[in-house]
């Protein structure tokens, strides 16, 4: 479904993806950890097309899309959740939702949002709450139906687990293999290693801006190397 071949991306002049080769098949879940600063959002970011990529290619559904536009990859059927959740903190739960499903064809809308709130039960009994009052675990959520808003077929999550307790990130966690389990394609980036790879299918190591290693995620959990380095030994 996603291709990312031979990828380099630079700020200025400082580069900060080497030739990335990672591949997201139709259904998966695919993990990328990485330490602070290994450029897992830039990889991220560089798929949605800012900052652009200085070489390689960006396939998506068959489409080369390495030099469209962010709104329109994002059109095509991506979706971000991004680091730090970003929601709109002065609107109400129920109008973050609606920004999310502000492409979304009319007919699909209701349904759209239904579902959201199925997944969310929470978020429908906040639905008329600023998301600015609600708790990191809250936002997270409404941040994750926001972007199921615009039924996307590939769905980014930045670090979600970020500054949340034990608990919420397993709540967390338990949405993400359920949305797995609806059929939505998933691109995990954490540094949450554990968990991340626990629930992969497959996954990829970043340090400094290359890929160092890749494998299934059951695979990579028993990783001598990875173990030593992002598991806590
Ligand atoms: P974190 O988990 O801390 O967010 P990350 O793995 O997502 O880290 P990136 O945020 O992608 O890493 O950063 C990769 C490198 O690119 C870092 O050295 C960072 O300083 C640099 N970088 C990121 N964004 C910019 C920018 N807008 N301008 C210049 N350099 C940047």
């Amino acid at each position: 479904m996603l291709t990312l071949k031979n990828v380099s991306t630079h700020y200025g002049k400082i580069q900060a993806l080497h030739d990335v080769s990672v591949q997201v098949n139709e259904g998966e879940i695919v993990s990328l950890i990485g330490a602070n600063g290994a450029g897992k959002s830039t990889l991220l970011m560089t798929v949605c097309g800012d900052p652009r990529l200085s070489s390689g290619s960006v396939e998506f559904m068959g489409q080369d899309i390495s030099q469209k536009k962010t709104s329109d990859i994002m059109r095509s059927g991506i979706a971000v959740v991004p680091e730090g959740r970003r929601v709109f903190s002065r609107l109400t739960v129920e109008e973050n939702l609606h920004m999310g499903g502000f492409f979304t064809d009319k007919g699909e809308f209701d349904s759209t949002l239904e579902h959201v709130y199925q997944l969310f039960p929470r978020l429908k009994e906040r639905q008329n709450q600023r998301s600015g009052t609600m708790s990191g675990g809250e936002q997270q959520m409404l941040a994750i139906g926001r972007a199921m808003m615009s039924r996307p077929k590939l769905l980014f999550l930045d670090e979600p687990s970020l500054g949340l307790a034990p608990l919420i990130i397993q709540q967390i966690f338990d949405i993400i293999e359920q949305l797995r389990s609806e059929g939505m394609t998933i691109f995990l980036v954490e540094q949450n290693a554990n968990q991340a790879l626990r629930l992969a299918d497959r996954g990829y190591v970043l340090e400094n801006g290359r890929i160092v290693l890749e494998d299934s995620g059951d695979a990579l959990l028993t990783n001598e190397e990875v173990r030593k380095a992002y598991l806590g030994g």
